[in-house]
């Protein structure tokens, strides 16, 4: 993909993600050069995220690895920005990341403090020097993007297809529900699980 569809791409990025940051930028570039190495699949392409981040929202749109489909997993525990794409018929896959190493503070200077979170505090404050330093950072990242792009062949442990929960009514509330080890009423219900109150 050259620098054109890169930055088409993440004009798209930024309307799904509804916020404008140089990292949809890098993540389009991660996920294409890894998406090129891994080459055509003999199943499914699947994806693996290793954070929850603007990462996660640009291998939806441009893989078509979602999380509702289910070709797309999230470690975000992980923390890392990078991603593997893999073919599910066979665990083959490719592990994209930024290699720090590579990332010289005076032939890309703006890159290096993005990455090392150092960008000025007028910078972190956000507005006008936000978006400006995110510019250059995307600048930057262009001059140099094959060479810090990092990327390792690798065999992913799980694949396959994921053993999806069969759906049952809930005995309570009578709503459909995905049941878990043959339980009869949903999680809410059960009492297990909350995160509302009605209010109604
Ligand atoms: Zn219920």
């Amino acid at each position: 993909m050259n620098d054109q569809e890169l930055l088409e791409w993440y004009e798209r990025a930024t309307g799904f993600h509804k916020k404008r940051a140089p990292g949809l930028l890098i993540a389009a570039a991660i996920i294409d050069s890894c998406s090129l190495r891994l080459g055509a699949v003999k199943d499914r392409l699947n994806a693996v995220c290793e954070s929850v981040s603007c990462l996660t929202d640009v291998i939806m749109l441009m893989t078509g690895c979602t999380i509702g489909n289910r070709y797309l997993t999230i470690h975000g525990d992980i923390g890392r920005f990078a991603l593997t794409l893999f073919d599910r018929a066979d665990g083959r896959g490719v592990r994209a990341f930024i290699d720090l190493d590579r990332i010289s503070p005076d032939e890309t200077p703006e890159l290096y403090r993005f990455f090392y979170r150092t960008r000025s505090a007028e910078v972190k404050a956000g507005g006008e020097a936000r978006l400006k330093s995110g510019e250059q950072v995307i600048k930057e990242f262009l001059t140099v993007r094959d060479k810090v792009i990092g990327l390792q062949n690798v065999q992913v442990e799980r694949f396959g297809k994921h053993n999806k929960p069969g759906a049952a009514r809930c005995s309570q509330c009578g709503e459909s529900f995905l049941q878990k080890n043959g339980a009869n009423r949903c999680s809410i219900c059960s009492g297990e699980f909350s995160y509302y109150r009605r209010i109604d």
